[in-house]
């Protein structure tokens, strides 16, 4: 268990996210089997996501990142309660370090787009994207913010990983310009932040969110702390609907193969299997359905 907290930094016109997430990283580390350049990438749009999730009072939101890299598609989702999942499309590709660290950029390559879907709970879905600078992910979603939803914004992720693999270390924060900043406070907060220790580097001396908030800006005031979790929200209604979705030609076809479907998340690796005599259920339900209209 980690956690994401909300804050004001006090007398200065900024807000701030911090998160810890060093156990959600491990967990989807070990039940994806991600190489150490798949666990800092996907760990590092995991946080990213999480500060952007302890914005929400109701709903998810989702980053993906499209760079062309060999690590292919990076997707990590988080929602109002706290849950978070993720899943990156080649999760074995490894790769040299490059200065001695994980070369995530490489990895996910920058010939592409980071995109972040927000569901709020109204009617609609919000998309937007922007550009891929350079495939770290904290820059991409930093350039993200304030190009595409023009809220000046500062972010740092990071993911430390052991020789053998395991997650020392995840989280990340991210500072939000208010409208009221003036420009000495903006200037004065680049200052600060481009001699500021890398993430990882406080995260594993042990620095909270809370205090990591209080490196950068002396004193915050807290506004929530929330705890974050690996946690999927597939289920077999789910894999359900999608089957139902194929419509009645193709689930017709899946009969006549005469074997059970299986189904494996890609977020959790849970095993769905719907059985032959469902999926003719399914089926009658379609053909009801239809008969109905
Ligand atoms: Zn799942």
């Amino acid at each position: 268990m980690g956690h994401v907290i909300r804050a004001l930094p006090k007398g200065k016109n900024f807000r701030a996210f911090a998160v810890e997430c060093k156990d959600v990283v491990e967990t989807v580390r070990r039940l994806q089997g991600l190489s150490p350049v798949a666990t800092a990438a996907l760990g590092r749009a995991l946080a990213g996501v999480a500060l952007l999730a302890a914005d929400l009072k109701v709903g998810w939101v989702m980053l993906q990142i499209n760079g062309g890299g060999p690590l292919g598609e990076v997707i990590a989702e988080g929602d109002a309660e706290g849950n978070l999942r993720g899943t990156v499309q080649n999760p074995s590709v490894t790769l040299p370090p490059k200065d001695k660290k994980l070369p995530v950029g490489l990895g996910v390559g920058k010939k592409g787009y980071i995109s972040v879907i927000r569901d709020l709970g109204l009617k609609e879905v919000y998309q937007s994207s922007a550009e891929l600078v350079s495939g770290e992910i904290a820059e991409d979603l930093a350039y993200y913010l304030t190009v595409s939803e023009q809220v000046p914004s500062a972010v740092a992720l990071g993911v430390l990983v052991d020789t053998d693999g395991k997650v020392l270390a995840a989280g990340g924060f991210l500072v939000q310009k208010l409208p009221e900043a003036t420009e000495e406070e903006v200037k004065e907060l680049e200052k600060v932040l481009k001699s500021f220790p890398q993430v990882t580097s406080l995260l594993s001396k042990g620095l909270s969110p809370e205090e990591i908030l209080k490196e950068v800006f002396g004193s915050i005031e807290m506004l929530e702390k929330r705890e974050v979790r690996y946690k999927c929200s597939c289920s077999i209604e789910k894999v359900e609907r999608t089957l139902v979705a194929l419509g009645k030609e193709e689930l017709s076809k899946l009969l006549d193969e005469g074997k059970d479907v299986e189904v494996v998340c890609h977020f959790c690796r849970q095993k769905y299997t719907v059985t032959l005599p469902r999926i003719k259920e399914l089926l009658k339900e379609i053909t009801k359905k239809e008969e109905e209209k």
